[in-house]
């Protein structure tokens, strides 16, 4: 029993009664919705969440991450959180994403997506047999037994990998990520709507593929490459060119600042049976390179723009928040008229709203026209609740540039 005679045996945790966020349902016990916490508690205690007159209002776990201290699990205050609770949990988002596993061209995707499926601080994502835990907070990894155990029991799975993304201010630092199971060869070959994507389970937090764009790549496939010269701006492993190219581009040209990217950029085309020498790979900082296809009178007639929310290279700072508007100017102008853009952002301190304010605020610096073709936020492995919005954090907007 966490309750004897209606008083809670758990540490407490009081919410200010001005807070509206979690009464009003967010899951997220945001730091400065808190106005006391019993001093010293270990990550991962177990805590009820209760209101300035003691009042229950959930039950849930320390753990620290960002401005959070931890997320509520249960509003119900007879309900335990022990192994059987992370056991339900993680059986109903399986159950949830029964069509994927069903699909045989989409062998990787989300299966756990944290608050969404009833864990905040926590996500797990499918390759082909094998699984990666995403652990958010130290708080979430003492549950790791629990996690592991419903796993083995639910699913039978090849090999099991983690990322422990509480380290040090985020950074990621573990040499081997393997957890159980058995070793995958690598890169393990995963598919996406027929696409393959080579993946590395065991080499950093980014794996090769970013799964919560596999819509926006499908779009780009289907309706937006055919005969198009494509620029793919930050772009990583170059999986939006890959689809691009998949799509019938005329010619992809993939630009990022990373080293890594060419080889990677290289494999992924290749593992597609697609020529990478007829493609430009570019290693250069974004707004050089628009600076030179300006004076190079460069245009093309799909451009992607997928920044970081924020990315400090030698000669720029940029935040998603403030310079975006900015970076779609210098886009605008180097797009085909009727060409198309693909806006996106990952970056939570924004909404959609916004973000389409970003893009007219862009349009109207450079004195042009555009109509939005469609709009994109998470696909529906990546769950979301209406009750914290902030998980939605993706926003894409794929626009027709007029005039
Ligand atoms: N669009 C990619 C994901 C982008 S991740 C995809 O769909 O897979 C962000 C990338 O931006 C990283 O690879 C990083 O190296 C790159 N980057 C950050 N700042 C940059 C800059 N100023 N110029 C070019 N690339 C940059």
């Amino acid at each position: 029993m966490d309750w004897v005679n209606g008083l809670s045996i758990n540490a407490r945790l009081k919410i200010k009664s001005s807070d509206k966020g979690i009464k009003g349902g967010s899951p997220l016990i945001h730091s400065e919705a808190v106005s006391y916490v019993d001093a010293g508690l270990a990550e991962g205690t177990i805590i009820d969440v209760v209101d300035e007159k003691g009042k229950f209002i959930g039950k849930g776990y320390y753990g620290k991450q960002n401005k959070g201290l931890g997320w509520i699990l249960t509003r119900n205050a007879d309900e335990k959180i022990n192994a059987s609770f992370f056991e339900r949990k993680i059986k109903a988002a399986l159950e949830n994403r029964q069509s994927f596993f069903e699909d045989p061209s989409t062998t990787a995707f989300r299966v756990f997506n944290g608050e969404g499926d009833g864990i905040g601080g926590l996500t797990m994502d499918y390759f082909d047999g094998f699984y990666v835990i995403n652990w958010y907070s130290e708080g979430i990894y003492q549950f790791k037994e629990e996690v592991l155990q419903s796993l083995e029991k639910l699913t039978d799975y090849k090999g099991v990998y983690e990322k422990k993304r509480f380290a040090e201010k985020g950074s990621y630092i573990d040499d081997d990520d393997f957890v159980a199971g058995e070793r995958a060869q690598f890169p393990l070959i995963v598919q996406e709507n027929g696409i393959h994507f080579a993946t590395y389970l065991n080499e950093s937090a980014m794996v090769g593929v970013f799964l919560d764009q596999r819509e926006v790549r499908k779009a780009i496939r289907d309706k937006y490459a055919s005969g198009k010269k494509v620029l793919n701006t930050f772009s990583y492993t170059g999986a939006f060119s890959v689809a691009a190219a998949l799509g019938g581009a005329e010619k992809t040209t993939s630009v990022d600042l990373a080293n890594r990217s060419r080889s990677k950029t290289q494999e992924q085309f290749s593992v597609n049976g697609l020529d990478y020498e007829a493609h430009d790979i570019i290693v250069e900082d974004v707004f050089h390179y628009f600076k030179y296809a300006v004076r190079k009178k460069l245009s093309f007639g799909l451009v992607i723009l997928d920044p970081p929310s924020f990315a400090r290279s030698k000669k720029h700072t940029f935040s998603a928040g403030k310079d975006y508007p900015a970076l779609l100017e210098q886009a605008i102008e180097i797009t085909e008229k009727n060409g198309v853009i693909v806006a996106s952002s990952n970056c939570s301190t924004f909404d959609m709203k916004k973000f389409k304010g970003f893009i007219e605020k862009a349009f109207r610096q450079t004195g042009g026209n555009y109509k939005i073709l469609e709009e994109h936020t998470l696909p529906e492995d990546f769950k979301t609740i209406k009750e914290f919005r902030e998980g939605d954090y993706l926003k894409v907007v794929i626009l027709k540039k007029l005039s």
